[in-house]
This record gives structure tokens, sequence and C-alpha cells, in this order.
């Protein structure tokens, strides 16, 4: 339930939209910016709780049918735009001026969200800006962005700017743990993936996403048979592609890792905190130039994933290279020093 409660971290955000709906303070439009994953749709959806509450106090009571048809998506006087195929269109923005014409269905307030606002074409922010010129009753609009510069000054200085911010890999441990029961040691795993951000976090510890993160790590840790493992993962990742930016992350932060276990670095910088005792024992088998030589490999396979390479071909070689790591190692220590195979 998307309760402003739930909002771990962002306290002083919550107060001041709760304060401005007290106070009848609501600005006609809010601008909420922060990275992918920080939670601003969650913030968006609970402020339009909060206004359309049955309770009134400015709260989000969560049961109340108001409540539950804006956390279903099915409130008629709360309308979510989003891109389609990378683009908002004019006809979107259209839509949603006529709705704001309407007489609210409850009688209160309307509520446009706008999701990656900065993908307006420039005639959909055009037809934006002048709804926002013109006053428009009892109605917000909040524009969500993680790239406020792309979007027209001239739009953004209609807006109140709200700012999502970066918790503390403590503070997302926690949440994760109260609120969502996840076990303490998992939870703190998931914060350093997160990086900072709660929504990210969210989708973090869902169950898929842990079970790719085990086979992975399966592949990077284990012993046996890891050519071959490394060879199916590579596989169940060419039918999965969506999973693909993920797997990598583990894979980026499993050498990371091994890097700080090598420089012998306190265990709570570490993100892969339940294999902390083979990743001090391992770590120091190799240089930080090897590690480094890894991580490397790992961002330049994804950029070229994502510039359309052969996606199964890239994947089976990084993976077949990364899982045979005293080979691969090995070779870039020699590449580093410049002793060639050949000596
Ligand atoms: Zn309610």
């Amino acid at each position: 339930m998307k309760r402003f409660a739930d909002l771990a971290g962002q306290g002083g955000l919550v107060e001041s939209l709760q304060q401005a709906i007290k106070s009848h303070r609501v600005a006609h439009a809010y601008l909420v910016s922060g990275e992918a994953g920080s939670g601003k749709k969650t913030l968006a959806l609970a402020f339009a709780q909060a206004l359309l509450c049955q309770e009134q106090t400015a709260t989000v009571c969560g049961v109340c049918s108001n409540c539950r048809r804006i956390e279903q998506g099915t409130h008629p006087d709360v309308a979510v735009i989003e891109p389609q195929g990378g683009r908002i269109r004019i006809d979107e923005i259209r839509t949603l001026k006529d709705r704001f014409a309407l007489q609210a269905y409850g009688g209160s307030w309307k509520v446009g969200i706008i999701i990656d606002a900065e993908t307006m074409t420039d005639a959909a922010a055009n037809s934006l800006l002048k709804l926002l010129e013109e006053p428009f009753g009892q109605a917000v609009l909040i524009l969500l962005s993680s790239s406020p510069s792309k979007l027209l000054p001239t739009i953004v200085s209609r807006c109140q700017v709200v700012k999502m911010q970066r918790l503390s890999r403590t503070q997302i441990a926690a949440y994760l743990e109260e609120e969502e029961e996840i076990p303490a040691e998992t939870a703190l795993v998931v914060a350093g993936l997160a990086d900072g951000r709660l929504g990210r976090a969210m989708e973090v510890a869902s169950p898929k996403s842990l079970a790719w993160r085990e086979r992975v790590l399966a592949v990077l840790a284990h012993e046996d048979g890891r050519g071959l493992e490394a060879l199916r993962l590579a596989a169940e990742l060419d039918d999965e592609p969506e999973a693909i930016e993920f797997a990598f992350e583990v894979m980026g932060s499993w050498f990371r890792d091994m890097l700080l276990a090598a420089t012998g670095c306190p265990q709570e910088l570490i993100v892969n905190q339940d294999y902390f005792a083979f990743l001090s024992k391992e770590g120091k088998l190799y240089n930080e130039h090897a590690y480094h030589s890894a991580i490397y490999q790992i961002e330049d396979t994804l950029r070229a994933i994502r510039a359309n390479a052969n996606r199964r071909l890239a994947l089976d070689t990084l993976l077949y290279l990364l899982s045979d790591l005293t080979s691969f190692l090995k070779a870039s220590e020699n590449h580093k020093y410049g002793k060639s195979s050949r000596s």
C-alpha cells in the first residue's frame, strides 16, 4: 500500500506536502525529480491519495474507496500518463486537458501524473505549457522526471520542484526489514545493489531478481563446472533480455567487492555481504588491476549489447571468461605488466 508513511527517508518531503494540503496551499503543478527507481511515482500516487482520501486528514488511510482505487489505478479523477514507444504525444496531453475540464467525479481534486515528463514531444510540451498558464480549478499536475534539465524552462518555472532524497544503505535495509519483512542479511545486500534508491530496492527485493542474483553468483563464486554453468546462464539471459541489465549490475558489484576485499576494506562497504568470507579469501588472490579489468570487461560488454552487438555471443564470451576466474585474472595481470603469454 502506497501510504505516506511508506515513503521511508523522504520525511521532510512528505511533511511539506501534507502541510500544503492542511493549509490549503496545494500548488497547481509539481515537478518531482529524482533518479530512476527513487520512488517518484510512489510519492505522486501517495500525494494523490492524501488529496482524495475520504478521511480528509492529509494522510492516507489506505482503506477508503478513493485510496484503494488510486492504488489500483482505476480512480476516475486521477490520470497517469506515461510514454508510449518512448514519447509522450500531444494527444495524451489533450485528453488530460479534457479530463481537467470536466467536473471532478468525487467533487474534489483532480490529479494528473506525467511519468518521464522529459519524453514529451515539443507539441506535447507546448500544449502542457498552455494548460499550466490557464488556471484549471481544483486540479494538480505532477510531473515526474529523472532528467529535469531536458524540460522546457518555462514549464519548470511554473512547477514547485520537489527533489527525491538519496537514502543510505542502512535506511533502505531497515525499511526492507521492518516493512517488507525481508531477512536482515538479504535486506543489506538488496540495499547495496539499490544504491540509495528505495523504488529500485523494491524491484531488487522481488523473488525473481533475487533468483537471478543467485544464478549469477553461482557462476562467479562456485568452482564446480563453472564453464558449463556460465554458458547455461548466457542462454537463459539471452532468452530473457530484460534481466540482462540487472545480471550485469550483480556482476559489477561482485568484482567491486573483490576489489574492496583485496584492499582489506571494512565489511559494511561490501555489497554482497552474504559472501563476505569468500570475498575476503578470494579477493586477496589477485591484484587490483585484475579486478579493474574484469569490471571494464563487464561494462564494455553491456555497452556492446545495448548497441545491438550479437547478444548471445557477447554473453557467452563474457560469462565464460569470468567463470574461469583464474585464467581470466592471470591473463589480465600478464597483459597489465606486459608479460606476453609467449614468454
Ligand atoms: Zn483513504
